[in-house]
């Protein structure tokens, strides 16, 4: 457990935010110039309302991870069909795993393209394009301190009966050890009706 870079003492709002989960894929692409990659670009951010897209790597290998909005995978089949039209070598692998992340980083090391770096789980520190909860860390002025990101699974496996309990399954089950938040108690904050937020019971910060 290696020791949390932010200043837990600073620490006086945590938010947690569920985030919208969809269908996951991956689209490889082997490019020949700007202007193709610039296609792609230009391609998945036209979708950005149904399709949320992180870029993986660029150069010869441009690779994206997408994230469906909704259940409806036809999007996915009508994107590779217009790849397969206008370029050489296209993949799609519909779901975001360990074994497509090996092949688009062997094939940026083999072709010498650029692997883009994406976040990684703060639990199981598996890489993870869309995080299923992300919970922050806010000081008095509302100032963020910092941002934690777990994957679906570890999300999962921190379920509880509510979500006090929850924030106390994930900041104990992070990779971080918040020695200092974990011995704290939380209430939340109904002045916030938008999210799930908690403050530190005060009485607890004076005698910090
Ligand atoms: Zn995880």
């Amino acid at each position: 457990m290696a020791r949390s870079r932010l200043s837990e003492r600073s620490v006086s709002q945590i938010c947690v935010e569920p985030r919208p989960q969809g269908l996951h894929a991956v689209y490889l692409v082997e490019t020949h110039n700007e202007q193709e990659a610039e296609i792609l670009s230009k391609l998945f951010g036209d979708f950005s309302s149904v399709l949320q897209s992180l870029q993986l790597s660029k150069g010869k290998l441009v690779s994206y991870a997408v994230q469906l909005q909704n259940q409806d995978q036809s999007l996915l089949d009508e994107i590779e069909s217009f790849l397969k039209k206008n370029f050489g070598f296209v993949i799609l692998h519909r779901s975001f795993d360990h074994m497509i992340y090996d092949i688009v980083r062997e094939l940026c090391k083999d072709s010498g393209s650029a692997l883009s770096g994406i976040s990684k789980c703060d639990i199981c520190g598996k890489p993870e394009p869309f995080p299923e909860t992300a919970i922050s860390f806010l000081d008095k002025e509302n100032v963020k301190l910092g941002t934690r990101l777990y994957c679906a699974t570890c999300t999962a496996e921190s379920a509880r009966r509510n979500n006090k309990e929850f924030l106390r399954a994930l900041l104990a089950a992070d990779r971080s050890d918040f020695e200092m938040l974990n011995r704290m108690d939380f209430v939340r904050n109904r002045s916030s009706k938008k999210r799930i937020a908690f403050r530190i019971k005060s009485e607890q910060c004076a005698t910090m």
